[in-house]
């Protein structure tokens, strides 16, 4: 029998805020995600970019992997795999076929467990500003699906809840009006359908269960969304917070060396209601440990070498390696650091290193037999800086630390699912428009992995870009 774990874990509806802490540490620990269509890329940035990403995504209509095959492959894979992880928006037993899934693991005698998740059901209308309940207004809610045929709508109606949710409703909103209005509920019920909740994308229509579907096609509102009936819509009418925050709406893209820096200036943005995408060298590299153990024998040798750094996933991945060999960074008294920008510099201060280099003519300036240059992919060797290393009279090497990943095998069937990191947060860049690009170190090594990502018309935009990354540049 099979050796792995499986979490159906739900990821919440979209913003990072929402994802519980349960549900990040088992992203971050993960080996394989199967994920759905409505997990937002910023939730899978969370996994390892080791981790095998399998999209199960459905679409009305359109199923991207029947759920028996979802159910077969959660089996198979955790026969291969340590940690499974079934991510699906939301919660996982609020509409989202979960129990089904549990219930397959059971009978194959899977270990299993669920992280439930935030419900898009009550978090999307409270991020559009609706209480499901509000005291002495509505005192019950309802959760159905929209699929009408289901005979869900007309069972909610009988519940007689104060307040109706309904989930996957947009396209039959007309029908499902009728079906309340037959049920009793009046038309002139107040009612609101909140389209991508708490996403960049929110938006929402207001109007009365007799005309919604109206205002909903009126203002071209489809799905995902949540509708919502009952008079907590009115009565809540100035609740909305989100929409209000400064940078609502807005997508920034962030582009930096590592996901760890990447992410805390992904906290500042999203805590003022910007939506961010993050680009960096860890998704798609990793570090050749080859080319580290070889940079780190030399630098212990007691060999006058200097070694440039262009990226800090280098720098840190260096001192890493040194502090699991347990070297004594007093070995390293010989060793001389250029650091090509400033972010680079930085993070050697934080190494307790102070650097030897920031600029050419201090580069030129170093007294070393051999200067290591870290090479970075699809980007172009700096001759600038190769001059300087051998105007110092040394002998130049490169040291080229990243190599792309390369990902776990998958079982055949699942394969033409497999996605990478890469690939999510290319389908974040065709999402919407980029209002702005922040990249955080040298701008010669930023472009080319923003322009991986596909965000070359959002860099030619984003003259802040430029400005913000070649502050950082060497010798500025
Ligand atoms: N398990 C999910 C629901 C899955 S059914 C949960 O608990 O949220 C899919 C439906 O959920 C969509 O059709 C839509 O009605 C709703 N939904 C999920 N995420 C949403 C979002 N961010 N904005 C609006 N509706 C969303």
């Amino acid at each position: 029998m099979g050796k792995g774990h499986v979490a159906l874990v739900g990821a919440g509806p979209g913003h990072p805020g929402l994802l519980t802490q349960r549900a990040k540490g088992l992203i971050e620990q993960a080996d394989v995600i199967v994920y759905d269509r409505l997990v937002s890329p910023r939730i899978l940035l969370h996994a390892r970019p080791e981790a095998l990403l399998v999209y199960a995504g459905k679409q009305a209509a359109c199923h991207a992997m029947p759920q028996r095959d979802i159910e077969a492959t959660l089996i198979e894979l955790s026969h291969r795999f340590d940690l499974v992880v079934r991510l699906k928006g939301g919660d996982p037993y609020v509409f989202g076929r979960g129990a089904e899934e549990a219930e397959a693991l059971l009978r194959h005698g899977v270990s299993w467990e669920v992280v439930p998740g935030v419900t898009s059901a009550v978090a999307v209308p409270a991020f559009a500003g609706v209480p499901v309940t509000i005291r002495g207004v509505s005192r019950s809610f309802a959760v159905a699906t929209g699929h009408a045929e289901d005979g869900a709508i007309e069972h909610a109606a009988s519940a007689k809840a104060d307040t109706l949710v309904l989930l996957m409703g947009v396209k039959e909103l007309g029908r499902i009006a009728r079906l309340l209005v037959e049920r009793g509920v009046s038309p002139e019920t107040p009612g609101v359908i909140v389209e991508w909740g708490t996403r960049s994308r929110q938006r929402k229509a207001k109007g009365r269960l007799g005309e919604l579907a109206e205002v909903a096609k009126r203002e071209g509102i489809g799905a995902p969304a949540v509708i919502v009936i009952g008079d907590a819509v009115k009565a809540s009418g100035d609740l909305a917070w989100y929409e209000t925050l400064p940078r609502f709406g807005d997508r920034v893209a962030v582009v930096a060396s590592t996901k760890q820096e990447a992410l805390k200036a992904a906290e500042e943005l999203e805590a003022q209601g910007a939506e961010v995408g993050l680009f960096t060298w860890d998704l798609g590299y990793r570090v050749n440990r080859w080319e580290l153990t070889l940079a780190v024998e030399r630098a212990v040798s007691g060999a006058a070498v200097g070694i440039a750094f262009r990226t800090t996933l280098a720098v840190e991945s260096w001192f890493c390696a040194l502090a699991e060999r347990g070297v004594d960074l007093r070995r390293l008294s010989q060793v001389r650091f250029a650091a090509l920008d400033g972010y680079v510099a930085d993070a050697i201060r934080r190494l307790g290193i102070d650097p030897d280099a920031r600029t050419l003519g201090e580069i030129a300036r170093q007294k070393v037999d051999e200067w290591w240059v870290e090479e970075v992919p699809d980007v172009p060797a700096e001759r600038d800086v190769y001059a300087a290393c051998r105007a110092s009279g040394a002998e130049v090497r490169t040291l080229a630390l990243l190599e792309r990943r390369s990902l776990p095998e998958a079982p055949d069937a699942v394969t033409p699912h497999v996605r990478t990191l890469a690939d999510v947060m290319r389908e974040w860049v065709n999402e919407g428009a980029i209002n702005e690009v922040l990249g955080y170190g040298d701008v010669q090594v930023l472009r080319p992995l923003g322009l991986a990502y596909g965000l070359e018309q959002a860099i030619r935009r984003a003259d802040r870009f430029a400005r913000e990354a070649e502050r950082q540049v060497c010798g500025a």
